[in-house]
């Protein structure tokens, strides 16, 4: 089978083309090509000489996941569905802001952490994705999307908060993430880079050594005795460890702050005093929160806080000095809304419904 290149980053593209007996200069050029320029085809990347093109034609390839279909909303929200094989897709998300334009990636089909109020964790977990299904996402994304007139990149922003738990797929999501801060690939920065973990503190700390992007913590309770109800894993790493985590990474990353997700589940977690004791429980920890409306999907047991609750849980907050935002709710026309992200993807009938097939057409 030929190698595909999409696997590397930087650093280990180097080191195959070393092994190749080919000055390592050449994988910076093959990184520009891929990324940059989108090109998945050896002979149209013209400044490498014919020989290597050959060489490379007989041992490697380009390979991207197939797109099975493509998607916009009326609000500018643009959807893809990667085959990933099994009969599975991946979904990566767009959602273009007035100041910004951020691509949500998936990291993994399914999800083996059962967060309760999460339809992809219902779905339970496949398999990890392949560094080039990961980059391959944004590959896709940039392809379609392009530059603006003033050529800057559409996609300013990625945040790894798709399906899966990007943790829990650690080799693969870091070298997905140091080609996307690749200067050579897609030079993103480092703070335009989030990686939300629902809290596997061993890996935090791991990423904080290895690519420290900012980090969002799918924290949704303020105590153990919920977090245990809704976010299982906290049973292993318990509230008093992950926080610990989060202070050591900012060790790492001296001017950034941890962003808190907390998802509103109506009577569970968006009281009050659940506001007051979500103070003292990050007290020492440089932050701000994004509180989510949940997105009920059927048969999921919870129901959204209404607005009066999500406003009074935000002013308990905010009066404390912490930077709130509740997330807008985007994309709900074609279920890309937070938490939604799997939901549809083995509904094939009502998929075809709803998605424009392009595969026939066999342009974007
Ligand atoms: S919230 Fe994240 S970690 Fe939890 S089940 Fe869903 S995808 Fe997995």
């Amino acid at each position: 089978m030929k190698t595909n290149l999409l696997d590397f980053n930087l650093a280990q593209l180097t080191e195959h083309f070393a092994a190749m007996g080919e000055k390592t200069f050449r994988a910076k050029q093959v990184m520009h090509w891929m990324h940059q320029m989108g090109e998945d085809d050896f002979d149209a990347m013209t400044d490498i000489a014919k020989a290597l093109r050959a060489k490379l034609l007989a041992s490697a390839e380009v390979r991207v996941p197939s797109l099975m279909a493509a998607q916009e909303a009326s609000d500018g929200t643009r959807k893809w569905l990667l085959d990933v094989g099994t009969g599975n897709g991946v979904e990566t998300v767009f959602i273009p802001e007035d100041d910004r334009g951020t691509l949500c990636v998936s990291s993994q089909v399914g999800c083996a952490l059962e967060c309760k109020f999460c339809s992809t964790g219902r779905q339970g977990f496949n398999r990890n994705l392949s560094t080039a299904e990961i980059i391959g996402q944004l590959w896709w994304a940039n392809k379609a999307m392009g530059v603006t007139p003033k050529n800057e990149r559409v996609i300013s922003n990625v945040v790894m908060m798709g399906m899966g738990e990007p943790l829990a797929n650690f080799d693969n999501v870091v070298s997905a993430l140091q080609i996307m801060l690749d200067d050579h690939a897609y030079g993103l920065s480092r703070r335009r880079v989030t990686l939300s973990t629902s809290g596997l503190v061993p890996q935090i700390d791991r990423l904080a050594a290895a690519c420290p992007v900012a980090l969002a913590v799918s924290l949704h309770a303020p105590n153990d005795a919920i977090r245990d109800e809704i976010v299982p894993i906290n049973k292993k790493y318990p509230l008093s460890e992950l926080m610990a985590a989060c202070r050591r990474y900012l060790e790492f990353a001296p001017r950034d702050f941890i962003t808190f997700e907390y998802v509103m589940l109506d009577g569970v977690n968006d009281r009050p005093e659940h506001a007051r004791q979500l103070l003292q429980l990050v007290r020492d920890v440089p932050c701000k929160f994004n509180l989510i409306p949940f997105n009920p999907f059927p048969n999921s047991g919870y129901g959204r806080s209404s607005n009066n609750a999500i406003r009074a849980f935000r002013e308990i907050l905010q009066d404390a000095g912490r930077v709130v935002t509740v997330r807008k709710t985007r994309g709900d026309d074609i279920d890309a809304a937070c938490g939604q992200l799997a939901g549809q993807v083995q509904d094939k009938t009502r998929r075809q419904e709803k998605w424009i097939r392009i595969a026939e057409s066999g342009s974007e």
